[in-house]
């Protein structure tokens, strides 16, 4: 077995700037395992940004069209407690003498082994043996080779050997790609503005995009009713609030709008009367502040102006805050509202 999982393949592997180079590389990788310069190749990027999924792509597509490779996904986790099974049972030459067959190994999240000199030690000799053999080696790991703390000097000088690609933040275009496949593979439809608005408002990760989207599909169903964007700030709202108590875009505009007795629909409007235009300052200076959204985002919510219109208004209501105490007191205010 390769414990590879079939789900994760190229086909479903949104490409994106955030993830252009690893993505190319493992494809180089898949289509010619070990003959490469990409050898190692190592992955990096935060929590749910796809290096499994990336990495266990190149691993299915080689499995599919290269029938005589062995290939291995594991993770370092299970590496270190086969190792450590394998002292106990005194049977370290099998456990050795397995890893050294394999023609494509995968190990996912290294930085597990931090610390762990006989684990790194092991991988040590397995990596010297695979690497001269033009085998090929893909790992993963939650940050740079040169961050990891606790891992021998010899192994990060391997690690850095052959390609190092790190994942980012998916970006908007990506998001929305995201999004949109995902809602295909399931055979749901919904409007373009919902989309758009879903990938303007979740930007952490894609892991999270993924979740919120299985709960719109569970509230629509749940609800029987079509997922429209109501129902989309709705779910959004209760998961956000539920997990970290992050202050949404949506409740900013709640807050300032009753605070200032406007409406939602003004802040979002393109009126110029002074009673709409302060609030809506506000606003785009709270949003900046109280959430993680770019400024182009920003902008969207707020009925799609630009950026530079967001950034006249945070530095309108900077400038305000600094000069005037009433104002200050007034977003003091409104920021204790959102918490
Ligand atoms: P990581 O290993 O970096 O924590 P995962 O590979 O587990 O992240 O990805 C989290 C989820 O997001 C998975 O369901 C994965 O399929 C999905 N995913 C991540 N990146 C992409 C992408 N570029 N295109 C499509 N799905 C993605
Ligand atoms: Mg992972």
């Amino acid at each position: 077995d390769s414990y590879l999982n079939p789900a994760y393949t190229f086909d479903n592997f949104i490409e994106g700037d955030c993830n252009r180079l690893g993505r190319s590389a493992g494809f180089a990788i898949a289509q010619n395992p070990g003959t490469t310069a990409f050898n190692p190749l190592m992955i990096y990027g935060g929590v749910g940004l796809g290096k499994t999924h990336l990495v266990q792509a190149v691993g299915n597509y080689i499995k599919n069209n290269n029938q005589d490779k062995f290939v291995l996904y594991v993770s370092s986790e299970k590496f270190t407690n086969q190792f450590i099974n394998a002292i106990r049972t005194d049977s370290l030459r099998d456990f050795m003498s397995f890893y050294m067959q394999v023609d494509v190994l995968i190990i996912d999240d290294v930085q597990f082994w931090a610390g762990k000199e006989k684990t790194q030690e092991t991988f040590f000799h397995i990596f010297n043996h695979l690497h001269g053999a033009k085998k090929q080696i893909i790992m993963t790991s939650d940050r740079a080779p040169r961050d990891l703390q606790g891992m021998q000097d010899r192994l990060q000088s391997r690690f850095k050997q052959g390609l190092t690609a790190d994942l980012q933040q998916p970006d908007l275009e990506t998001r929305t790609a995201i999004i949109q496949k995902k809602l295909q593979s399931e055979g749901i439809f919904i409007e373009n503005n919902v989309i758009e608005y879903l990938a303007h408002s979740i930007n952490t990760n894609v892991r999270e995009l993924e979740g919120v989207i299985v709960s719109l599909m569970a509230q629509a169903s749940l609800n029987r009713r079509e997922i429209d964007l109501d129902l989309a700030r709705n779910t959004l709202r209760n998961i956000v609030v539920d997990s970290e108590k992050e202050v949404t875009i949506d409740t900013v505009q709640d807050v300032v709008a009753d605070h200032f007795k406007v409406t939602v629909a003004d802040l979002k409007s393109k009126s110029r009367k002074k009673e709409a235009v302060f609030p809506r300052q506000i606003a785009m200076f709270l949003a900046k502040e109280q959430t993680e959204l770019s400024l182009k985002s920003i902008g969207y919510h707020f009925g799609g102006r630009d950026h530079s219109t967001v950034i006249h208004a945070i530095q309108t209501i900077s400038d305000l805050v600094s000069n005037n105490p009433q104002a200050r007191e007034t977003v003091e205010k409104l920021k204790s509202t959102l918490k």
